[in-house]
């Protein structure tokens, strides 16, 4: 198939705050909501033919809050409930490290990036970040994709601390699918070539 102004292209979510109403360490498929229209703007993806690929730090295990047989229990429900609206998720990294573990796939560092840019073959200069922490904007950062923060979850908080520090968003969104609107957008423009 021949490359389009969509091939090699991802866009990464952050899941909790993001994707799915921020509690403290979700373990349990009770305390599992979706944010408003996170379904369509996931199926908009996939109607264009990027792919989706959630990044998540998850020290809820490391921490032993949770194992890991709850954290894909989350997931399997998570993807079940979006698959229900027509939107589906190309992959899923988590990091269950513990911030002093200082392992290498703990955002804002690169590791789980850089393992989807070879499963996927993907150009992480055409890729976007979609997250509600300045972390996930740091990450962007950092492999030099798009970063979009989220106003839902931690976003109106973190917001506020960009005045003090030097990361910069490529975009500030309501919510996932006020983000996704403008990546599409931008790409069609051919901002991000
Ligand atoms: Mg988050
Ligand atoms: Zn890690």
């Amino acid at each position: 198939m021949a490359d389009s102004i969509y091939s090699h292209r991802a866009v990464f979510l952050d899941r909790d705050g993001t994707i799915n109403i921020e509690v403290d360490y979700l373990k349990n498929i009770k305390d599992l909501r979706l944010i408003r229209d996170a379904a369509k703007a996931i199926s908009f993806l996939n109607q264009n033919k990027i792919k989706v690929i959630i990044v998540t730090n998850q020290s809820g295990i490391s921490r032993g809050l949770f194992s890991i047989d709850d954290l894909e229990n989350v997931h399997n429900e998570l993807k079940r409930r979006l698959r229900r609206k027509g939107a589906y998720i190309d992959a899923i990294y988590y990091c269950p490290h513990h911030p002093d573990e200082e392992c290498l796939c703990r955002k804002p560092k690169d590791g789980m990036f850089r393992q989807a840019a070879k499963d996927f073959d993907l150009k992480l200069n055409k890729c976007y970040v979609i997250g509600d922490k300045l972390t996930d904007i740091k990450v962007a950062n950092n492999i030099s994709a798009m970063g979009i923060l989220v106003r839902t979850g931690y976003g109106r908080l973190e917001q506020n601390k960009l005045r003090e520090g030097d990361i910069e968003p490529a975009h500030i969104a309501e919510d996932l699918c006020d983000a996704v609107k403008w990546i599409i957008k931008n790409i069609n423009r051919g901002k991000n070539d």
